[in-house]
């Protein structure tokens, strides 16, 4: 018999069908709404994750000394863990002890890991790599709508925009069955246009492409709305009814005219010209951010920009037209809803408001006062790691931070400093080889619980085979700490026992899950938390209003100069997901490493062909990789995929100050043949600090 179920990678959560105990076969479920029975070739080939033989069973421990890994049993390993949680604490206090989460965990796991840490560990220093990718949009709706869902609406409304703008996404290579509401928009007469440095598969199906220089979609939504304000286009009986905050908005744009702009993007005047025209002509207007946009050290501003021109034309509320974040993580939504991150109890709620921390710990059973503060975000947590000040242990559950991490040699570094890193992990990651000990745990059709997709849908991952023997689920493992360290708080293992608890916990919260049930989401394929559609009567501010909030173009933290003459902008390829640990090991899944892609123009100068040695180096790092010489990027700009161990230790770490989000999208950089590169290595003033 069939077990539906939902994909294991990417936000989109497509249902499928599986069928076999062991080794799973992957169907169509095409009466799941969000995706009809399309998968991606990822999801098709996800069978594959079963296939390899570098699963791990047994848990294991590292000797320090030789490198040499070890089996052990499982109360060995709890043991040892334990041991090095109590030696921290007992040296540096409470917040000795760190843990990183992630963003593909499910709803269940991501509240389990914040009550082992604020409940059974008693630290603050908890964040995860969802920091990393939809933070900016969250910080971003939260100041402007008062509540952050990424998208406020059913993903299929996107086909009644009668002009959709795209910011910094590629959604068709990202997520390929939502792409056909592109096509559906474009059949009823609708537009799109896409803005992107590159010209992507997601840009070839655009009405109008814009190619603004890396790091500057804030100007170009600045001088939108100025275009839109001298053509008389805001919607001004919205915002007298809607809105708050319009008039300083008016005034920050007044000095963004169109020629500016094109000499801060590149994008010429009369491009900006014909966006504003087609903006300001059409009923309804929908405009959707990605990573693009979003993984600055202006990311939330840039995200801020863009509502405000969503809120100018009167659309936010308005069915098929308004904003929304298109996030990326699987469960990026609800990974970021339920404790896991640094400032957050369970429900959204701010772990630094009183009536939170009583709500939350009265579900806990424990005394408010007991709970932590606000720790360190996600980068800053890392950076921190084996420092005087910092934490010396760490567990990480669901990410591969070496790999992921901005400035990963850095981080590395970081994680080397520990006195003792626990990691659980299916397959010996790049972070689970640093490691000193290793607890390997069941994965994706292995086990049930629930996930949040893009929309804001709770959706239900079902188990479908049976686990190999010897590994344990992630709840399973926090039960065991948790009841290790003498914790009088209850650790359930069962998912829906933990999904109840979780409700109670969320209950009068932002994200409030109490009336939504396992039974419930089996019934009605998924269940909007707060509604299919937010925004059409009032907005989550008390007062009901949204909040426009004027922002200012700062530029990326790093320009060009006559070291680092180009911009370096990272991102994804179809075949892979995020930083490639379960997608590299499926077979059937092409996986032909890093490249660097640029323009004719610059692989002219370089003398670089396709397929040729290139070396990029920033001033944190470098990386060789096969050159990909075409004509679809800005000349001024390389691309690097960031599934593969190299892309990272170029990015910049640079913070957003709202969302703490580092610049991973744009950084300078320097490029080189490697035959030069051989001449005169002597003479290489990069540093790998
Ligand atoms: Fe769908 Fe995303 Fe999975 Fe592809 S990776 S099948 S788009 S959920």
């Amino acid at each position: 018999m069939a077990t539906e179920t939902h994909c294991p990678y990417c936000s989109l959560q497509c249902g499928m069908r599986l069928t076999g105990r062991r080794t799973p076969e992957v169907s169509a479920w095409e009466e799941f709404p969000v995706n009809r029975g399309a998968l991606c070739r990822k999801g098709w080939a996800a069978a594959g994750l079963y296939g390899g033989r570098e699963r791990l069973t047994s848990p294991l421990v590292r000797d320090r000394g030789t490198g040499e890994w070890s089996a052990v049993s499982w109360d060995d390993a709890l043991d040892r863990f334990v041991a090095g949680i109590r030696a921290a604490q007992a040296a540096k206090g409470p917040d000795g002890v760190a843990v990183f989460g992630g963003g593909g965990l499910t709803n269940e796991k991501a509240y389990a890991l914040g009550k082992l840490a604020r409940v059974a560990l008693g630290t603050s220093q908890i964040d995860y790599n969802g920091r990393w990718c939809m933070s900016s949009a969250a910080s971003a709706g939260i100041r402007a709508f008062g509540v952050d869902r990424g998208l406020p609406f059913p993903l299929a409304d996107v086909e009644e925009a009668d002009v959709l703008v795209l910011v910094g996404s590629n959604l068709a290579e990202t997520m390929p069955p939502a792409a056909r509401h592109l096509d559906r928009l474009r059949e009823r007469g609708g537009r799109v246009v896409v803005i992107d440095p590159r010209r992507t598969p997601t840009a070839e199906r655009a009405d109008l492409h814009l190619q603004p220089v890396p790091g500057t979609d804030l100007p170009l939504a600045l001088g939108v709305l100025h275009l839109l304000v001298a053509a008389g286009a805001v919607d001004e009986a919205y915002l007298a009814e809607r809105v708050t905050g319009w008039e300083p908005v008016r005034e920050s744009v007044a000095a963004w005219w169109p020629e500016r702009v094109e000499r801060v993007t590149g994008v010429e005047a009369t491009e900006v010209r014909a966006l504003t025209d087609m903006l300001g002509a059409s009923p309804r207007v929908m405009v959707l951010t990605a990573r693009g946009a979003e993984q600055h050290s202006t990311g939330s501003d840039t995200v801020l920009g863009w509502i405000n021109v969503a809120l100018a034309l009167g659309m936010v509320g308005r069915r098929g037209a308004g904003y929304g974040c298109l996030t990326g993580q699987g469960n990026g939504q609800g990974g970021r809803e339920h404790g896991q991150k640094a400032d957050q109890l369970p429900g959204y709620r701010r772990i630094d408001d009183p009536a939170a921390r009583a709500h939350v710990a009265g579900v806990w059973g424990v005394d408010p006062d007991s709970l932590p503060g606000p720790g360190r975000s996600a980068y800053e947590l890392l950076d921190a790691l084996g420092t005087p000040d910092g934490p010396s242990a760490l567990l990480v559950l669901g990410s591969n931070i070496v790999v992921s991490a901005p400035r990963a040699t850095h981080v590395t570094s970081r994680l080397e400093a520990l006195d003792l890193l626990v990691v659980c992990d299916v397959v010996m990651s790049e972070t689970a080889a640093l490691a000193d000990v290793v607890l390997p745990v069941t994965q994706w059709a292995e086990e049930t619980g629930t996930m949040t997709n893009l929309e804001g849908r709770v959706v239900l991952r079902q188990r479908a085979i049976t686990p190999p023997s010897g590994v344990r689920s992630d709840l399973e493992v926090i039960a065991a700490i948790a009841d290790r360290l003498g914790s009088t708080a209850s650790f359930p293992t069962d998912p829906e026992e933990v999904f109840v608890e979780l409700g109670r916990a969320s209950a009068g919260g932002p994200a409030d899950y109490s009336a939504i049930t396992y039974d419930r989401i089996r019934a009605e394929q998924g269940v909007f938390w707060g509604g299919e559609r937010l925004f059409a009567e009032s907005f989550a501010h008390p007062d009901g209003r949204a909040r426009m909030l004027a922002v200012e173009h700062r530029g990326a933290a790093e320009q060009p100069c006559a070291d680092y003459p180009v911009h370096l902008t990272t991102g994804r390829v179809l075949a892979q997901y995020q930083s490639g640990a379960q997608t590299r090991r499926v077979r059937s899944l092409p996986d032909e490493g890093p490249f660097v892609e640029l323009h004719p123009q610059l692989a002219g100068r370089l003398g670089v062909a396709t397929g040729e040695p290139v070396r990029v180096a920033t001033r944190r790092g470098e990386m060789t990789a096969p050159a990909r010489v075409v004509a679809t990027i800005r000349p001024d700009t390389v691309f690097v995929p960031f599934h593969w161990v190299g892309a990272n230790r170029l990015t910049n770490d640079a913070l957003d100050p709202a969302s703490r989000m580092p610049e991973f999208k744009v950084c300078a950089a320097r490029l080189t043949p490697v035959e030069e590169v051989a001449q005169r290595p002597s003479r290489d003033p990069v540093t790998h600090a």
